[in-house]
């Protein structure tokens, strides 16, 4: 299936310059949203991965059915504030100042092993953080899978260290 062909871009959104891969046209087409979530679960089906992580929001929605069907636990990195429990932190550097991302400290367990689903990789600093997250409980992230890539902002390279899987490259 051409899966790229479900992606929609909006042009200058949320900036001047920036062409928007919006992912709602591939979620709203039930056959290429299950054409993408099994290609996702193929990829893990040998990896004995016990916790999918997914980064606020998106990674929600690509990371949950993959868990599902994996029957593997899920796991929501979030924005700070959100979550109830006890959370670990990681701040990381933006273009212009700084974000945060936040876990539970007790959603997993040392040696436990994670793959992390999210939507898109832009520059990877939103899975560096979350990768670190992970491991700073003690989780071995074993595969990093994403819906699209945008290969011209060379995330991948900053993610050379781990298995990187994407279905969609721009
Ligand atoms: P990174 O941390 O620079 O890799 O940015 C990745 C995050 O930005 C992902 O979690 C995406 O949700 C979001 N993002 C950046 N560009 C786009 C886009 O064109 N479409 C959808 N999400 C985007």
């Amino acid at each position: 299936m051409d899966l790229k062909s479900k992606i929609r871009e909006i042009d200058n959104f949320p900036k001047e310059g920036i062409s928007f891969k919006d992912i709602t046209t591939l979620l709203k087409d039930g056959e290429a949203f299950k054409y993408a979530i099994d290609k996702i679960v193929d990829d893990l089906k040998d990896k004995n991965v016990d916790i999918i992580v997914g980064p606020e929001a998106r990674g929600f929605l690509m990371g949950t059915p993959v868990a599902y069907a994996l029957k593997a636990g899920f796991v929501p990195v979030r924005k700070p504030g959100k979550l109830p429990g006890e959370t670990s932190k990681y701040e990381y550097d933006l273009e212009y100042g700084t974000d945060c991302l936040e876990i539970h400290k007790d959603a997993i367990l040392k040696g436990q092993r994670v793959a992390i689903v999210d939507d898109l990789l832009a520059t990877g600093g939103t899975i560096e953080a979350t990768a670190k997250l992970i491991e700073s409980l003690g989780g071995e992230v074993v595969a990093i899978e994403f819906l699209i890539e945008l290969e011209f902002l060379n995330g991948k390279e900053r993610l050379r260290d781990y298995h990187v899987n994407s279905l969609i490259k721009y």
